[in-house]
């Protein structure tokens, strides 16, 4: 099928061009995707969607089906790894917030979103099997965008008010924007991935983190609510090992379908138990597993040029930290059709003043998650501690343990009243 003309085109029908093409709809600007994939399947593992994010689904109509889908999580906790507990925090409600965190597989999102956008746009709206190219020439208000038609290998175009590139971290709009950028940045870290379903573990509902990026670390977590309501626990696990930066190269592709080994990440967390969870089990018992290293991007001076922009990933790739990626996409998306809306019909004064309320914040996260405050501490614990301990306040001295408090605090990203207090960013 040919993407017709649009007011807005929406390069990508991931998370972020997904919720954007919602937002634009409920603010009555005329908007379509754009997906190389042929069909949309629901790939991924688990991602975290802060209340943040939460909060701008709901307001979309889509609370209902994220609570149906998702596990609410409860609290983050952080263990060494033999299992003690090290800091920990309600998170969502819990924590105050009026929306909840929920801990959810990245696939059932993203089809979430997919059938809201088909059920609300039209089954036109998202026009699969086509990739952006390139921006041709503006004429007047209109700019005309090559795409390429897959599966018969033929370009052709179509003319627009406004490009948004939502094309992930490989995104060719930013490509275009800033040529000669080069690959993602690896900061050595090999991340394993994976998903299997277990019994219950840690009280459920609970994101657990134990050990350190200083060298081994393991985050685990619940993401299905239809497991939960059977009495099981689909659980989403990301094994983390730091590795030696060789001539600034990679340990392979960052795509999020690579497959992984199990003898490649098992020797890292032999004996490893956290609670009643026996990790080298779980990874065992894993159909399969995924392999992807952590990078990121430089954050860019500026997005977008006229009446192009960027959106999600391909604005501001982050690393894996305080579960934000899925959750800023998001938001990018919301302030974006606020931001056209409110400048309407001018799109280029609405895109610079997207960019304008979106760029600075998201480059502070992407150098704050590169930072990784609270790992020097953790890596305290594991060398004053390294067979565990009964009691943290044995291990930490009042002062770093404040000093650990105030690392998560700002990794986290907490400000319940902020959130609960401001006014709607919805329009129309
Ligand atoms: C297949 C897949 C699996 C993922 N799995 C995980 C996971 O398990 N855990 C995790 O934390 N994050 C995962 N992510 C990344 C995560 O979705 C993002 O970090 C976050 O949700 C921000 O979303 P985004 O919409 O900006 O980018 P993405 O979700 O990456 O979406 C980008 C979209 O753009 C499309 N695209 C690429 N090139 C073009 C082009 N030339 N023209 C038009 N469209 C294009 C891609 O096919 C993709 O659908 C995955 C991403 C993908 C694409």
């Amino acid at each position: 099928m040919n993407a017709a003309n649009a007011d807005v085109l929406v390069a990508g029908a991931g998370i972020g061009g997904l919720t954007a093409a919602l937002s634009l709809h409920a603010a009555g600007i005329g908007v379509r995707v754009i997906e190389p994939v042929q069909v949309l399947r629901p790939v991924g593992v688990g991602i975290n969607l802060l209340p943040h994010a939460v909060r701008e689904l709901t307001e979309l109509g889509l609370g209902e089906q994220l609570a149906a889908t998702g596990v609410a999580t409860a609290r983050m906790v952080h263990y060494d790894r033999h299992g003690n507990r090290i800091w920990g925090e309600p998170r969502g409600h819990a924590l105050g917030y009026h929306w909840p965190q929920y801990s959810i597989h990245r696939g059932a999102l993203q089809m979430i979103l997919l059938d809201a956008v088909r059920e609300r746009l039209g089954e036109r709206a998202v026009v699969t099997g086509t990739a952006f190219v390139r921006c041709a020439e503006t004429e007047g208000q209109l700019l005309r965008v090559i795409l390429r038609d897959l599966a018969r290998g033929r370009e052709h175009s179509v003319r627009v008010r406004a490009l948004i590139g939502a094309d992930g971290l490989y995104s060719t709009v930013r490509a275009r924007l800033h040529p000669g950028e080069g690959p993602p940045l690896w900061n050595g870290i090999r991340m394993w991935r994976g998903v299997a379903e277990w019994d219950p573990v840690l009280g459920g509902r609970t994101v657990a983190i134990a050990g350190s990026n200083a060298h081994a670390k393991l985050v685990v977590y619940p993401i299905s609510g239809e497991a939960e309501r059977r009495g099981r626990a689909l659980l989403n696990w990301v094994a983390e090992v730091r590795f030696p930066v060789e001539h600034g190269g990679m340990s392979g592709a960052a795509d999020w379908n690579r497959s992984g080994r199990l003898s490649d990440v098992l020797p890292y967390f032999a004996g490893w138990r956290i609670g009643d969870l026996d990790v080298p089990a779980l990874f065992a018992a894993t159909r399969r597993i995924l392999e992807y290293p952590m990078v990121d991007r430089e954050p860019l001076p500026r997005w977008g040029r006229g009446p192009v922009t960027l959106l999600g990933d391909a604005a501001h790739p982050m690393y894996p930290v305080g579960s934000n990626g899925g959750s800023q996409a998001v938001l990018d998306a919301r302030v974006l059709a606020r931001s056209l809306a409110v400048n309407d019909p001018d799109r280029v004064a609405g895109l610079r003043a997207y960019e304008e309320v979106r760029r600075e914040a998201t480059a502070e996260l992407v150098l704050a998650n590169r930072s990784m405050p609270a790992d020097r501490l953790l890596q305290v614990v594991a060398e004053r501690a390294p067979e565990g301990f009964e009691r943290v306040e044995d291990v930490l001295t009042p002062e770093e343990l404040s000093e650990l408090d105030a690392a998560y605090r700002w990794t986290t990203g907490t400000d319940v009243a902020e959130l609960n207090g401001r006014g709607s960013w919805g329009v129309g």
